[in-house]
């Protein structure tokens, strides 16, 4: 597949941190995310909501899938399972190498935020009005 061709996956997996330190796990995923995701021309979204994470990562294929690689491996999250994987014509957060969103609760729940049932489409969606309504985290 040529360099060029935009590749976006999201995933949901269960948070495997104390809460009391969850914010300093998720400004050091940030800090190597951020280096890292320049470097491989990625981009995306990581939502940090109820004991859970769902991230997009966007760019070019091999290196979506190869960052993925080492995301799943990490043990401060589990159960990480793919939510979409596909080919797309432009980036839905082309501003960020990566950066993070935490819902309010009330937010969460008018969006029926369940990880268990997100598609593809769903994941997305939800990902976009946490950027319009969640608080930054971190950097
Ligand atoms: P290093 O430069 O060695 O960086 C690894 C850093 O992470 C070190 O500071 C290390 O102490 C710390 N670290 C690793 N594992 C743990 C652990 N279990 N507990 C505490 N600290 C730990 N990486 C990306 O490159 N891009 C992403 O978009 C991305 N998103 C992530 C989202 C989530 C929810 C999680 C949990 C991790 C994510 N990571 C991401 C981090 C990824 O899992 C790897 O830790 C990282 O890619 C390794 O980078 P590196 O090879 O440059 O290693």
């Amino acid at each position: 597949m040529p360099a060029d061709v935009l590749h976006r996956l999201i995933y949901a997996s269960r948070q495997h941190v104390e809460t009391r330190d969850l914010d300093v796990h998720v400004e050091r995923i940030l800090q190597v995310s951020q280096r890292n995701n320049a470097r491989d021309g990625l981009t995306g979204l990581l939502l940090v909501h109820d004991g859970w994470f769902v991230q997009a990562l966007e760019g070019p294929e091999v290196a979506v899938q190869r960052a993925y690689g080492r995301i799943i491996c990490d043990r401060r999250h589990y159960d990480a399972s793919m939510v979409a994987g596909d080919t797309v014509v432009t980036r839905a957060f082309p501003s960020w190498s990566m950066t993070a969103r935490r819902l309010p609760a009330r937010a969460g729940r008018r969006l029926g935020f369940d990880p268990t049932r997100l598609d593809g489409e769903a994941a997305l969606s939800l990902l976009l009005a946490s950027l319009a309504e969640g608080d930054q985290l971190a950097a």
